[in-house]
């Protein structure tokens, strides 16, 4: 069925369906390695992309096809890319879209590894890349060279939860040539579609929101136009990036009620951000769907919500926030995101400990920063979780 005039909750359900000849309701773990030709002539057309199939599961296979279709139709894009990992996607785009010598520019507060691939490994081949504050579109736009070739944003950015406005971002990379990629994890396509916006790719670690479950890691990167998703493609497939039918299964089985659980979660999210911002231990508190957030009236225009990543500040500065994640009892102290079940975490010593501290200030977060990302339990619970546990501070 064609779902692309449905409601976004209805192809959450239906998207990237065809049914096969057992008439399976739910797309079926396509567990094979390769696939038979019909004769030989029937290979050599596949290989010569004459005739649709499948020839082998790192080029393209039916469960994993369903999972980048259903995701592509979501994010209005030309087609999608599944990949072993969100950073099996961002290392694709980077290889595909840089050459050596080639500048890229990048929000500041990215996710921790996908500014270290750049710094530790693609630097190797004289890629260089400047990390920008590209809330402020101005330093987005002073930090373009002429040999800019690629525009990375992050937004909500990871963890300081700044907005760019990716209309903005999308010009200025345009009017100079370069691509905008974006990676739209923390809002997930029911929140925000980049490409609506003007974005060339998006990606996901799908890992977070897209799955759900905290059960497997995958990725997936979706383009606009039919050439930058070939080069793309060819790039995973010739790097042996792919995802496994398996982990597309429940990447599938995740992206079906991706809509309920993020507006259950973002629910729970404004009440818990609204509570900790009056509490008298809470130094300050990022959500964007508090408008005391800067980035909150652009995340209105160009987000369906706020989504369920709170970053907060306690007074007591690092030492406190230590004693929170040691006594909170609800919430699980480990790194991630965008599962089912409530997660804490400090950035500084965890996932952007690879960062230098002044690279971590530059990217607008202190040391002392720690990182919530609200599940769907009940919101009065995890509140009640987070105040016995301040009570200890
Ligand atoms: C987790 C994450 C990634 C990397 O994804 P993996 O699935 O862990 O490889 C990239 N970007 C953001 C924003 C993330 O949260």
């Amino acid at each position: 069925m064609r779902t692309t005039e449905l409601g976004i909750n209805s192809r959450l359900v239906h998207g990237g369906y065809h049914p096969d000849a057992t008439g399976a309701v739910t797309v079926p773990i396509y567990q094979s390695s390769t696939f038979a030709f019909r004769n030989a002539a029937h290979g050599a057309a596949l290989f010569a992309g004459e005739e649709e199939g499948y020839i082998y599961t790192r080029i393209g296979n039916p469960t994993i096809r369903a999972l980048e279709e259903s995701v592509a139709e979501l994010e209005n894009g030309a087609g999608g890319i599944a990949t072993s990992s969100g950073l099996g996607a961002v290392s694709t785009l980077y290889m595909g879209l840089l050459e050596c010598s080639a500048h890229m520019v990048s929000t500041a507060s990215v996710y921790g590894p996908s500014r270290g691939l750049i710094e530790k490994h693609f630097s190797r081949f004289g890629v260089e890349a400047s990390f920008v504050d590209t809330s402020n579109l101005d330093s987005l736009l002073q930090a373009i060279r002429p040999d800019t070739r690629l525009v990375y944003v992050e937004t909500p950015s990871n963890p300081a939860m700044q907005v760019t406005d990716i209309a903005g971002a999308a010009s200025i990379a345009h009017d100079h040539g370069a691509l905008l990629a974006v990676d739209n994890t923390f809002a997930s396509p029911y929140l925000q579609q980049p490409l609506k916006l003007g974005a060339d790719v998006v990606l996901h670690s799908v890992t977070k929101f897209i799955n759900g479950h905290a059960d497997i890691v995958g990725g997936i990167m979706v383009a606009k136009d039919d050439e930058v998703l070939r080069l793309l493609r060819g790039v995973m497939v010739d790097m042996g990036c792919n995802m496994d039918p398996h982990q597309a299964f429940l990447v599938l089985r995740g992206l079906k009620t991706l809509g309920l659980r993020v507006e259950r979660a973002q629910a729970g999210a404004q009440a818990i951000a609204q509570w900790l911002e009056a509490h008298p231990k809470v130094e300050s508190v990022r959500y964007i769907g508090l408008s005391s957030h800067p980035g909150h009236d652009l995340a209105k225009r160009q987000m369906r919500g706020f989504g369920s990543m709170i970053a907060f500040e306690l007074k007591g500065g690092l030492e406190a926030g230590r004693q929170l994640m040691n006594n909170v009892k609800l919430a699980t102290l480990a790194v991630s995101l965008g599962g089912v079940e409530t997660l804490i975490e400090h950035p500084a010593s965890m996932t952007h400990a690879s960062m230098s501290k002044e690279a971590r200030d530059a990217a607008g977060f202190a040391d002392g920063l720690v990182r919530y990302s609200v599940g769907i339990e009940d919101a009065d619970d995890l509140i009640a979780d987070l105040e016995q546990a301040l009570e200890t501070v």
